[in-house]
């Protein structure tokens, strides 16, 4: 195939529609027919990227290979599709204006007034275009964050407007993803929210080709024909969006509706190969269809947002389907957990995961809780903050050194077992200044790490500032930890584990965020499976 084309996927009447798992789902089915699809994300807020926003704020922070800190949707993305995404997957308003505010001081615009349209509309689509570009793909879908009629989402909408009688309408497609809420009283579904935000949309020059209208209850033929009469869109265009129990059924309801094929012929492409979904579908009955159920705590401190673990959670629910389980996962607030209380909270409990996380709120809790799984041969798999905690409880109990701990959270710690990297010493700025995205580990033969993994060279993201402290190396390894994954070229400790326990393992990387449906991580799917054969 010669041209690339583009897919926009905008949003109406609310936020939180799940438009990055239609875009997702879309991508799905389009890459299962044959096409080489991705998916960008362009975020309306200032912030140059999410890193410097807590959870609370935004969810998780998804990590690229390429170390990018991104908007948790790229994490469906990849999860979906199963191929890596980077830093030009995900673009905020932030970015464009450093662009062309840089532009602007290297003389780039000289003699002009610098203004939103043309030049911040200009690097809009020049971002938009930028993957399809490479030529590596048939299909590129653009997810607009934000919804239709806020103000900072209105250059992306002009710069979509623009792109349509630039490219060709044959070569794109806008696809609107509204609500149609059920009124209880009345006993009906209402259009009328549809109805504005498509009027809105198409006030800015926008016409949608494709709705996709997400409710509670089926929409009836006079619904779908209401909406296409007052929206301008062929009723096979209204496609019903119906609350499903897990996201990786959406696909296959997207299917059933047509999506992939409304959209397939209103870009001129043949829809004579059938989406191939076997491997999916094998998931979604292993996924629906689980012969046993393990218990599995989640010990961090924003587990009362669910959002913030999305990575984590989505992981389990490929190495449940794996193991062929259900992985109930129990959030634990860190800060809830004293020495006291531990073994309450834990008792029903076949293993536990201490999330990652960031300053001292909270740690103690994660520390009680890892003292108890050692000393209690429960499975323990520790993610960044989880595993340098382990690290301080070992240090404290087994190797006796008083008040060891993290230079983060305690800068005059006298023995600071988790110190600062080298590379963070002359950092200044926060943001997209950690250690971040891949880098390589090479894994001790023998070891668990060797066991879960099959090899001896892995690639892991990471996003991280403290390190384990080799100067404290020999004497942890001198009392049974054994420090199984290094980073060859700068000997970063990456993964520890102790030998004679049933599982317990550390990893100074995300894992997480490598975990798809076709690629479940081994990391969760030997901790699942260790979990089971704990349960009690
Ligand atoms: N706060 C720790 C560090 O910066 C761990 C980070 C994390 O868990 N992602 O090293």
């Amino acid at each position: 195939m010669s041209k690339t084309k583009y897919v926009f996927v905008t949003g109406g009447v609310t936020s939180s529609l799940g438009k990055g798992i239609i875009a997702a789902s879309l991508a799905k089915l389009l890459q299962t027919r044959g096409y080489k699809t991705t998916i960008q994300k362009f975020d309306p807020y200032i912030n140059v990227d999410p890193g410097t926003m807590n959870p609370y704020e935004h969810g998780e922070c998804y990590v690229t290979n390429d170390g990018a800190e991104t908007d948790l949707d790229l994490g469906h993305y990849e999860r979906f599709l199963n191929i890596p995404t980077s830093q030009a997957n995900n673009v905020t308003t932030g970015r464009i204006y450093q662009t062309v505010i840089n532009n602007e001081r290297e003389g780039k615009y000289l003699g002009k007034t610098v203004q939103v349209i043309p030049h911040i509309t200009d690097e809009i689509k020049r971002r938009m275009l930028l993957l399809g570009e490479s030529g590596e793909y048939d299909v590129v879908i653009t997810e607009l964050g934000g919804t239709v009629g806020d103000i900072e989402s209105l250059p992306y909408v002009e710069a979509v407007r623009q792109l349509r009688w630039e490219l060709g309408i044959d070569d794109t497609c806008v696809i609107h993803l509204t609500l149609v809420p059920y009124l209880k009283a009345a006993g009906e579904l209402k259009t009328k929210p549809t109805q504005h935000s498509v009027k809105g949309l198409q006030e800015l020059g926008v016409q949608p080709d494709i709705l996709v209208c997400r409710t509670e209850h089926k929409l009836t033929p006079e619904i779908r024909k209401k909406v296409a009469l007052f929206c301008n869109v062929n009723q096979n265009a209204v496609i019903e969006s119906i609350d499903v129990s897990s996201i990786y059924e959406v696909p296959l309801v997207m299917l059933k509706e047509k999506l992939d094929k409304v959209t397939l012929s209103k870009l001129r492409l043949s829809t004579k190969t059938e989406p191939d979904l076997d491997k999916w579908k094998d998931f979604l009955f292993k996924l629906r269809h689980p012969k046993w159920e393990v218990n599995i705590g989640l010990v961090g401190k924003y587990v009362e947002l669910q959002d913030a673990y999305k990575s984590i959670s989505e992981a389990f629910n490929h190495a449940g389907a794996m193991n062929e389980c259900v992985v109930n996962v129990h959030s634990i607030h860190s800060e809830s957990i004293t020495k006291d209380n531990v073994a309450d909270k834990i008792k029903d409990l076949d293993g536990v995961l201490v999330a990652p996380g960031f300053g001292d709120r909270g740690i103690e809790g994660k520390i009680a809780t890892i003292q108890y799984l050692r000393e209690n041969n429960i499975p323990f798999f520790g993610i960044c903050l989880g595993m340098q905690c382990a690290v301080i409880e070992y240090g404290i109990n087994v190797l006796g050194l008083k008040g060891a701990h993290s230079i983060e959270m305690s800068p005059r710690t006298k023995h600071p077992v988790i110190a600062l990297m080298e590379s963070q010493k002359k950092v200044k700025n926060k943001g997209g200044t950690m250690r971040l995205g891949a880098y390589d580990c090479d894994i001790t033969k023998g070891t668990l790490a060797h066991k879960v993994y099959g090899k001896v060279n892995i690639k892991e993201r990471h996003r991280h500032r403290y390190e384990f402290n080799n100067k404290y190396k020999k004497q942890y390894e001198e009392k049974g930890m054994v420090m199984s994954g290094i980073n060859p070229t700068n000997d970063l400790v990456e993964i520890v584990e102790l030998p004679d326990h049933p599982f317990f393992i550390g990893v100074q990387f995300h894992p997480e965020l490598k975990s798809t449906v076709d690629n479940p991580h081994p990391l969760f799917v030997k901790f699942v499976k260790a979990s089971l054969e704990n349960t009690k």
